[in-house]
């Protein structure tokens, strides 16, 4: 009976083998990004397949199990390890007996693993996506909020726009919108970081992917004072060009380009796959409708003052600032604004983006606009507040000082 046995256990053991060989499932790529908070692993794959995540201690780990898969680059040990990034200190992967992939995460601290499964579009085919946050970072950035000062530096959260995974628009010379915007990005913060009584926060300084909802969450923890969204898009018309200033509308966009756009802009959230808390918007669109008509009319007034700035450098598209449904630009209590600094569709525009002098022209407009925005309409407690109230106090000591030459002495 054992000996009849054996060779029947074999040939299952065979054809499940030929069964798996040929529905296997590739593993084409593995790339990480890491942003100071967070680090993104994201597995390329031949087709939709479900997984398995689980984290594991002493030293800590993050594994997933992929069954019936295996890496296209494997050779006869399908095992490799890659070094990491950010969170991640290396990325080990193994073929296991029963047919299946494992992934394991080698981590620098303890983490708060999530994945989803992201579906094909126009760059990539299906991808799992793994996000880890590391718990102890959380905890630092959480202590560093200093309690507030008697005149406290006002910030001003800068959004490159794109990242990562979303490189953006791409122009006809294959510059990628991720990459200018985060230069201007740069730029302007080093200017507003000059100026007294300012300080940037950069949104993202890197190449990695932010979900619209996580950018403005970020300005939000750092308890900025403004928000702004750098992008340089595509238009479909390639001899459109300038630069444009938009506000959030509450009313839908106010024209048939700024809803195309906001439609592109927002669809890119896709990409952050299942990012966005839906169950919470009934309760999240009321209290925005109640805090928005104020932050709404400081957006306008200060996104007025960018594109007159913007004017003087170069072209403006329209002359008035534009409003379209961006979910990056929806902050209750925040003035938002995204700035399109130019269409990178625009052959000579492209070739402008790339120039870091036109980089810091862009930077210069809008800190400026940024800067006459505040001095005109500055927060009590802050020190351009101060500032103001000094100016203020000195102009008037002038004029009293004037009178008095004339007084009844
Ligand atoms: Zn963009």
């Amino acid at each position: 009976m054992p000996r009849s046995a054996v060779p029947l256990f074999a040939a299952a053991v065979l054809s499940a083998q030929a069964l798996y060989a040929a529905e296997s499932v590739e593993v084409r790529e593995l790339r990480l990004w890491a942003s100071t908070e967070s680090t993104r692993v994201v597995l390329d794959l031949s087709a939709a397949t479900p997984h398995n995540l689980f984290t594991l201690t002493g030293p800590d780990r993050v594994v997933i199990d992929i069954p019936d898969a295996h890496l296209t680059d494997s050779n006869s040990t399908s095992s490799a390890s890659i070094p990491g990034q950010g969170l991640v200190r290396q990325v080990r992967t193994a073929g296991r007996e029963d047919g299946s992939l494992r992934v394991v995460l080698d981590l620098t601290e303890r983490v708060q693993p999530k994945s989803f499964v992201v579906e094909p579009n126009e760059t990539y085919g299906h991808r799992l996506v793994i996000d880890l946050v590391g718990l102890n970072t959380n905890v630092a950035v959480k202590a560093a909020h200093a309690p507030a000062a008697d005149s406290r530096d006002l910030v001003i959260a800068i959004d490159a726009g794109h990242g990562g995974e979303d490189p953006g628009a791409v122009g006809r010379s294959g510059t990628r919108e991720k990459d200018v915007v985060l230069s201007i990005a740069r730029a302007l913060a080093e200017r507003v970081n000059r100026e007294p009584g300012m300080r940037a926060v950069l949104v993202r300084d890197g190449d990695y992917f932010v979900a619209h909802r996580d950018r403005m969450r970020r300005a939000r923890d750092k308890r900025a004072d403004m928000f702004v969204s750098v992008h340089a898009d595509a238009f479909r018309d390639r001899s459109v060009s300038g630069s444009s200033v938009y506000i959030l509308s509450s009313r839908g966009a106010s024209d048939e380009a700024s809803r195309w756009l906001a439609e592109k802009q927002n669809a890119s959230d896709l990409i952050g796959g299942v990012s966005l808390d839906d169950k919470d918007d009934v309760l999240a669109s009321v209290l925005l409708d109640l805090s928005q008509t104020a932050s709404l009319s400081a957006s306008m007034t200060a996104a007025e003052r960018v594109l007159h700035e913007l004017d003087r450098v170069g072209e403006v598209r329209k002359r008035a600032v534009q409003q379209a449904g961006f979910l990056v630009l929806k902050s209750p209590d925040i003035p938002s604004m995204l700035v399109e600094t130019a269409y990178i569709s625009n052959p000579a525009e492209e070739k402008r983006l790339r120039d870091p002098r036109h980089q810091d022209k862009l930077a210069n407009a809008i800190h400026a606009g940024i800067r006459g925005y505040f001095h005109e309409n500055p927060p009590p407690g802050t020190q351009i507040a101060a500032m103001v109230a000094r100016r203020t106090a000195a102009a008037r000591g002038v004029a009293t000082g004037g009178s008095a030459d004339h007084g009844t002495d």
